[in-house]
């Protein structure tokens, strides 16, 4: 048995008039992310940490945003579908570790219902998925509020 661990990274920027989704979520917000499917962050960093993790490449492989059939896709199929490759590889996700960085709304009240999507799409408990909110201070674009970022470890296991 080996334990591997992958890292993902997003960012998007805001925008009015677009759907807030982090997590799977939408939150009530005047703003959100700007991008080809719904601009999930926190499922597009997982994804990739995923995928890092037992070597399947990024997002961007497999899910290209030139290809329409993503435009304005459900983030969450982006992981069921990583999922699917982990189980064919054989690899079982042991835990999920993630920051995301947004300067409002405040994210921490919606983690028990992200958590609970997120588990969901990749077929594992809550437990195994750890979400932590950050601001940025007020500086740079995450802090003036024109974007959000998100950071992910992920560790797997491959049987
Ligand atoms: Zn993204």
């Amino acid at each position: 048995m080996s334990v591997r661990c992958g890292i993902g990274y997003d960012l998007h920027r805001l925008a009015e008039g677009r759907k807030l989704i982090v997590g799977g979520i939408e939150l009530p917000f005047e703003k959100g992310p700007v991008g080809h499917s719904d601009g999930d962050v926190l499922a597009h960093a997982l994804c990739d940490a995923l995928l890092g993790a037992a070597g399947l490449g990024d997002i961007g492989t497999h899910f290209p945003d030139t290809d329409a059939k993503w435009k304005g896709a459900n983030s969450l199929l982006f992981l069921e579908h990583a999922k699917k490759l982990l189980d064919e590889k054989h690899f079982t996700i042991e835990h999920v570790d993630a920051v995301v960085i947004l300067e409002k709304p405040k994210l921490g009240p919606h983690f028990p219902r992200m958590r609970e999507a997120l588990g969901r799409a990749l077929g594992v408990s809550t437990e195994k998925i750890h979400l932590k909110a950050k601001t940025n201070e007020g500086v740079d674009a995450v802090g003036r509020g024109e974007a959000v970022a998100c950071h992910v470890i992920a560790t797997l296991r491959q049987r």
